[in-house]
């Protein structure tokens, strides 16, 4: 009985693609799974191309016992069917019990391929095991403001789950091992290939890695002001190396553009620090910021629900406060 992984690459620079931090997240909550092995599965790799070095080496770290891959050119365009075949065809391969993929929009919409064909359930956003016998787990819904317990049983041969990003912190497996590469063999039919992505276009200035990567994020609420109060915030976030992270009030009146938003309906963020500034904690705020380590809340409302959810809290004007931050560690 093996648990497999459904894992994406992600641009690590010079060293090539490697696993996203959310696969490798899914990875170590996979080892809370009971299976005796994990295994993953990665399709749209470039035909014919050996899986890169970081993902062999993100795999060995996580203790994969089998990384399956595809020779089938046609995958490499993402194709949600087609791809879901491929799972199947390694869960098969592998003797999978359970099926786990990041929460992501391919991860989720090629797991419900796979439930939607076998006819099981798919509980999304799980955070953590909480029961082993019978399994069952606890996964956020209502944007993360509730947790929900279900059970996921092997029904028809395979439980079923997505993984709520940021809920499990990715740890190296205690005995890492070889990783074996195999092949996974897939006919596909045209109705597999009927819905695919046939061009990839950059968005101009949409990149959210900068907030969802950063260590440190300072969020910006309506109690900034204005579009033309981001100054001391922009600074308070170049001096700690971090990233400005704001409500969707303020993009919504237009004083910074969305990739900026964290929420429910913007990036999720799980930062060491996040210094939340005019902000007052909605739960679809919230939904978006829960998972960072520390959360400290500048408010003039002592009352504010990201005050009174926060770790650490100042009551005062942001545009006080955080000035006198700077000069502090100037
Ligand atoms: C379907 C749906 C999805 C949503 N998705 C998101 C989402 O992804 N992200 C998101 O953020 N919201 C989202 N929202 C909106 C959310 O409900 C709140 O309206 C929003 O988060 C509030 O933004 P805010 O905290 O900046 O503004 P407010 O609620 O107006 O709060 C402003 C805060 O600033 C404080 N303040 C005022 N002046 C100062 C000052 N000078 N110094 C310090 N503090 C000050 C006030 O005390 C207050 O607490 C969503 C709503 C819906 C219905």
């Amino acid at each position: 009985m093996s648990v497999l992984v459904v894992v994406e690459p992600e641009d690590l620079g010079d060293e090539g693609a490697g696993l996203s931090v959310v696969s490798q997240e899914v990875l170590t909550f996979a080892r809370t799974l009971p299976g005796e092995d994990v295994d993953a599965v990665l399709v749209g790799l470039p035909c014919g191309g050996a899986p890169p070095e970081a993902v062999l080496a993100h795999c060995r770290e996580q203790g994969v016992r089998t990384l399956h891959v595809t020779p089938e050119h046609r995958l490499e365009r993402y194709a949600a069917r087609a791809w879901a075949r491929v799972v199947e065809g390694a869960a098969e391969a592998g003797g999978a019990a359970y099926l786990v993929a990041a929460g992501t929009a391919r991860g989720n919409e090629v797991l419900a391929h796979v439930a939607a064909a076998r006819g099981v359930p798919m509980p999304c956003n799980v955070v953590a095991v909480v029961q082993e016998e019978p399994l069952e787990v606890e996964r956020q819904v209502v944007g993360g403001a509730v947790l929900e317990r279900v059970a996921l049983q092997a029904e028809g041969g395979l439980a079923i789950a997505s993984v709520a990003g940021h809920a499990v912190a990715p740890e190296p497996a205690p005995s890492p091992g070889e990783t074996r590469v195999e092949e996974v063999a897939v006919e596909l039919t045209e109705a597999d290939l009927a819905a695919q992505v046939v061009r990839v276009e950059a968005k101009e200035g949409g990149d959210t890695s900068a907030l969802t990567g950063a260590n440190v994020v300072v969020g910006a609420g309506r109690g900034v002001g204005g579009a033309d109060q981001f100054d001391d915030v922009e600074a308070l976030a170049a001096r700690l190396g971090g990233a400005v992270g704001v409500s969707r009030v303020v993009t919504s009146l237009g004083w910074r553009p969305h990739h900026e938003q964290v929420g429910q309906t913007g990036s999720r963020i799980a930062p060491d620090l996040y210094l939340a500034c005019g902000i007052s904690g909605a739960i679809q705020h919230w939904a978006g910021c829960s998972s960072s380590k520390t959360i400290i809340a500048i408010n003039t409302d002592g009352e504010a629900p990201m005050v009174t959810k926060a770790r650490y809290a100042v009551i005062g004007d942001m545009h006080e406060v955080i000035p006198a931050v700077l000069e502090e560690l100037s």
